[in-house]
């Protein structure tokens, strides 16, 4: 595990270490687990740099060539998945199993990706006049950077760089501050695969404002994607306006979980459950207000809490654990205000509701609560944690209303067995994926995606890799 630690910036294959430095803390123990080198706009332009001499090479480069050192690097993700996993767990919190198979899926994308760089092609046009032949190629971007959060800090890493390196582009990467370990494993791994140096660049820093504008705003990227929340991604979208620099936001959303009076009650709640507490809620995928309908309503809260009562909270070393920490005290308080203003607001608190604090600060008690209106911070903001917030509806009309009313569009679930519903509701509904009697949508080969304030493109799946790739119309005459 240790030759996977890694603790300086990576620019150009190289390791370069910086006099100021930042900690990254274990969230179970409180632990330093590394004191990582923090990048300044200097150093964030010398990425730029060197992604922009080696995108001279990397693009030329044939696309099997591409294809087979992604392959290369997915197969190391994989011999390596269990000590990856392992650190992720300790920066990251969440269980080790889990941990494991977020890598599993990160490495996804690389294989994904390495099959996609193969399938690039462009096409001829009919002709309009005889003396002219039109043919549209499809080029890299260019050189392109890539912001993302903490909460996969593997596979949001390779959503974005997979597709980039298959099309022939480069990557300057900025991680999160809080879990930049994984990225820089991840690097260490490229490296040793044989990808070249320059094509892959990371720099954690904890002055995301100032390295984040660089990046936005330098005239040499070409290409920005970012996956974190609104606000920031609004930010970026203004700074991008300078060079008209091309934009995926993967933003926040507000996932409704709808359960309709046909459903499968059991079904429904076991697949909240797996919906809901992944990563221990911590997801923009998160089902965040659970709208179920007013005649099953009783019968399915009284599912929901049992399973949540068996759910099982500790550090993410410890076997069979469901649940591991939050990131942070700022994830916690924001938590423990949500539920503390939905109780006051007239929400039952029906399990859970505090810190456990035997377990350590930022250990959440999974939690339900009912009587959750639409007008409570609860249902306006993305909890982002351990907090089932169950409102309940009359008609399917109201259930649909209620869903789509609000600014976000990203992820939506809801249970129902009537096949005119399912069809009805699939279509009614204002966001970017619907998960009809399921709670897991996400799969490299799926578009990932929102609508509205949720976002701009999609990752993973065969229109993914459009996001790295210009249309280039070539017009041909005198023929
Ligand atoms: P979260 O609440 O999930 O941490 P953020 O949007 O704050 O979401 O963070 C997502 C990513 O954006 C992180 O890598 C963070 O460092 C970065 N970030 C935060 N503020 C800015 C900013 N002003 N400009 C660019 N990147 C930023």
């Amino acid at each position: 595990m240790s030759s996977l630690t890694k603790k300086d910036c990576f620019i150009e294959g190289h390791w370069v270490p910086t006099d100021k430095r930042f900690s990254v803390t274990n969230p179970a123990t409180g632990e330093v687990l590394a004191e990582v080198a923090d990048a300044d706009e200097e150093l964030t332009q010398r990425a730029i740099n060197v992604a922009e001499t080696a995108l001279k090479s990397w693009r030329k480069k044939t696309a099997r060539e591409r294809a087979l050192l992604l392959r290369k690097w997915y197969e190391a993700m994989m011999e390596n998945k269990q000590a990856l996993g392992e650190l992720m767990s300790a920066e990251q919190g969440k269980p080790v199993a889990e941990a494991v198979g977020e890598v599993e899926y990160g490495a996804s994308f690389v294989d994904w990706f390495a099959g996609e760089a193969e399938r690039i092609d462009g096409d001829i046009l009919p002709n309009t006049d005889s003396s002219k032949r039109v043919m549209v190629t499809k080029e890299p971007v260019g050189v392109c950077a890539a912001i993302t959060p903490w909460n996969f800090p593997n596979a949001m890493i390779t959503r974005k760089i997979a597709p980039a390196l298959a099309a022939g582009c480069t990557i300057v990467v900025k991680p999160p501050q809080l879990t930049p370990l994984s990225s820089l494993a991840l690097a260490q791994l490229a490296s040793e695969v044989g990808i070249p140096d320059g094509v892959i660049n990371i720099i954690p820093t904890s002055d995301a404002k100032s390295v984040g504008k660089r990046l936005a705003t330098s005239p040499t990227v070409r290409k920005l994607s970012f996956t974190g929340s609104t606000g920031v991604g609004k930010i970026l979208m203004q700074q991008c306006a300078e060079h008209i620099t091309k934009l995926s936001l993967e933003l926040g959303g507000n996932a409704p979980f709808i359960v309709f009076d046909d459903a499968d009650i059991e079904q429904a709640a076991e697949q909240l459950i797996a919906c809901k507490f992944r990563n221990g809620g911590q997801t923009c995928v998160s089902a965040n207000r659970i709208l179920v309908q007013q005649s099953i309503a009783e019968k399915f809260t009284d599912a929901v809490v049992s399973k949540v009562k068996a759910l099982k909270v500790g550090p993410g070393t410890e076997d069979n654990v469901d649940l591991g920490p939050l990131i942070d005290q700022d994830a916690v308080d924001k938590i423990q205000r949500l539920v503390l203003s939905a109780k006051s607001d007239g929400a039952t608190i029906e399990t859970g509701g505090s810190v456990m604090t035997e377990l350590g600060d930022l250990f959440y008690a999974p939690t339900v609560l009912t009587g959750v209106t639409e007008e409570m911070d609860i249902s306006e903001e993305e909890i982002f944690g351990p907090v089932v917030a169950i409102n309940t509806f009359e008609s399917e009309e109201e259930g649909i209303e209620k869903a789509n009313n609000t600014p976000f569009g990203l992820a939506s679930y809801f249970a129902a067995k009537d096949t005119a519903r399912i069809f009805r509701v699939s279509e009614a509904l204002e966001y970017g994926m619907v998960g009809v009697n399921t709670g897991g949508i996400s799969h490299a080969y799926n578009p990932f995606g929102g609508i509205k304030e949720s976002g701009l493109g999609r990752e993973g799946s065969k229109y993914g890799i459009d996001e790295y790739l210009e249309l280039k119309t070539v017009t041909l005459g005198g023929l």
